[in-house]
């Protein structure tokens, strides 16, 4: 069988670091905002490029913290307006709605499964305060034009990093690029913990002070309330875990990118379309290329961190039961678009074509950094000879 992700496999492969770690832990007898949790934060800012990093307990609270901060320091309100893709994965959404802000679901792009950049500005309005980009799957959502309408319309970028930890932008890491960062740690992210964390990157030194205090009972000084805070906070255990498992994620994405580009070259099958690594400047409606055409696709591929390695079918039910019965696992991400879930009824009836089309044909590969050659291959090998029978 190749799995999905061997996760036991890839925490069993940081052995003896991670036992270290809980060691380490143990022995300082301190379990919360210790030096572990410090640590981390400046390693993790270090890496993304930031002058801040606030570790949190969640991907979801890192996101519902930056706007619930926002709206402590007066730019933003109750009603307010935040751009976010209708294809994310609904914990964007959730984060939005958590603080009384109002989603404006705008379509992706096919091509990218991003956020259409070129759709954004016919959705401002002058309520509008705010864009969140999600780098969907490890693939970078950003360009001058994006930063060219936040930058006319006085408006916040804020990145959803949880898919794309140590992906790049030119030189510079996601996480980096916007106002400020949602990061998570969820074990089956790139860089995953041994049990929820999260955490958020930024520049801005007010909003990493209220972020501070907010997850923090909303209190600078003990037993002092300065807001209607919450608890979220990085325990010393996974911050000393995911100390150890930093400075390996370079080399574990670099091989996510060679697995990928192997399923780029030799997948080859008329029911199936591959990612197609493009962008709102592609403005190809069309199935994405089988082959990598262009130089500059290539370029894009070496910034994308293949969280998931995403395809599109037709077939996508029966495509996914043919793999199971030959021993290939794969995940469907996601299978219900956020405004047709019963949380969100109030949107059920609302048309977002594209989104509906990417949840009713995604189907995620295997994809994972202890992947080996042979997997690859078999996976390459099942798949061209794949063979639908519509009857
Ligand atoms: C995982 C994820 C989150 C939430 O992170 P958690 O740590 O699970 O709360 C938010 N946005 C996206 C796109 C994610 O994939």
């Amino acid at each position: 069988m190749v799995s999905f992700l061997e996760l036991k496999k890839i925490n069993d492969s940081f052995e003896p670091n991670i036992s270290g770690a809980i060691k380490r832990v143990l022995d300082s007898g301190w379990y919360l905002l210790g030096n572990e949790a410090k640590s981390f934060e400046n390693e993790f800012a270090f890496f993304i490029g930031t002058k801040h990093c606030i570790g949190v307990a969640n991907g979801l609270d890192a996101l519902r913290l930056i706007l619930k901060a926002y709206m402590e320091m007066g730019q933003m309100k109750e009603g307010d307006e935040i751009i976010v893709p209708a294809n994310t994965y609904i914990a964007s959404i959730l984060a939005i709605t958590d603080n009384r802000l109002v989603p404006i679901l705008v379509e992706p792009d096919l091509n990218s499964y991003n956020l259409d950049i070129s759709l954004i500005e016919r959705h401002i309005t002058d309520r509008t305060r705010a864009i969140m980009v999600v780098h969907l799957y490890g693939q970078v959502c950003w360009s001058s034009e994006l930063e060219g309408i936040a930058a006319r319309h006085n408006l916040k970028i804020i990145e959803d990093n949880a898919q794309a930890a140590g992906a790049y932008y030119g030189l510079k890491h996601t996480g980096s690029l916007g106002n400020a960062a949602g990061h998570s740690f969820y074990p089956g992210k790139n860089l995953g913990a041994l049990g929820d964390a999260g955490a958020v990157t930024t520049d801005d030194d007010d909003l990493a002070d209220t972020i501070r205090a907010i997850a923090n009972y909303g209190s600078k000084e003990k037993y002092k309330n300065l807001y209607k805070g919450l608890n979220s906070r990085l325990d010393e255990f996974q911050a000393a875990i995911l100390r150890e498992k930093l400075p390996r994620l370079d080399a574990d994405n670099q091989r996510r990118r060679e697995i990928a580009q192997y399923y780029i070259d030799n997948i080859n099958h008329p029911d199936i379309i591959l990612p197609g690594l493009g962008s709102s400047e592609v403005k190809d409606q069309s199935p994405a290329p089988h082959k990598l055409p262009v130089r500059s696709t290539v370029l894009r591929a070496l910034s994308h961190i293949w969280h998931l390695f995403v395809i599109r079918t037709e077939n996508r039910d029966d495509l996914q039961k043919y793999l199971m019965v030959n021993e290939v696992q794969t995940l469907i991400h996601y299978p219900i678009a956020p405004h047709k879930q019963l949380a969100y009824k109030e949107w059920n009836h609302i048309l977002l074509p594209l989104t509906e089309l990417i949840h009713n044909t995604v189907l995620s590969l295997p994809m994972s950094p202890l992947m080996n050659d042979l997997e690859a291959e078999y996976v390459v090998k099942i798949l061209n000879s794949y063979n639908h029978d519509p009857h």
